[in-house]
């Protein structure tokens, strides 16, 4: 297949927004630096599928106030997306439909997952609706990006990574980079928003 030939959405694509909550953007308690740009970058995309009556997906990190990953439970994050709070709404710039779908994970104590498919039922459903390719964005590239991309992968599903819609934290520096790599050689294709045919 020639790589720039233009990409048609079609049906059994669906669109998968990985954790773009509050508390993963500037001014939250977990940061990822540049976090907001993920919001128009994603909302393009959005439309894109909105426009064709393509399914979306919305993770969220919904964690109880003790949660495991926290660093006064033994974990290494500070507190971050406690389930009904602010910081764990999705950003209010983003542009979910009305049917998108919300995917709740880690939502118990003694249970961390950053991938979308980790105790959920993500894959139950994007196979009951006929999923067979995935377009993920959001945050972050070396975290929940990453787990949800191996998954998606390991699980079958065809990957296209939304090259332009998703920012790292970079806690080791070039994180980021590394992930990306790791995600092509897994089988992902980076894109960008332009590529799609019109
Ligand atoms: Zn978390």
């Amino acid at each position: 297949m020639n790589s720039s030939s233009p990409i048609r959405l079609q049906t059994g694509d669906a669109l998968i927004a990985v954790d773009v909550q509050n508390d993963f953007l500037p001014g939250g308690s977990l940061a990822v630096p540049e976090g907001d740009a993920v919001v128009p970058a994603l909302n393009r995309y959005l439309a894109a599928f909105a426009a064709r009556a393509l399914p979306v997906y919305a993770t969220r990190d919904w964690h109880p106030a003790k949660h495991c990953s926290f660093k006064a439970q033994g974990g290494i994050w500070p507190p971050h997306c406690i389930a009904a709070t602010p910081g764990a709404e999705f950003a209010l710039a983003l542009a979910l439909p009305e049917t998108a779908a919300i995917v709740s994970k880690a939502a118990t104590p003694e249970a961390d997952s950053y991938s979308g498919f980790g105790g959920t039922d993500l894959a139950a459903r994007l196979h009951a609706g006929g999923v067979r390719r995935l377009f993920i964005g959001g945050l972050a590239t070396d975290y929940c990006v990453l787990n949800t991309v191996r998954d998606a992968l390991a699980g079958g599903f065809a990957v296209l990574l939304l090259a332009d819609a998703i920012r790292a934290v970079d806690v080791k520096a070039g994180d980021g980079a590394r992930a990306l790599g790791e995600m092509q050689q897994r089988g992902a294709r980076p894109i960008r928003y332009e590529e799609l045919a019109p």
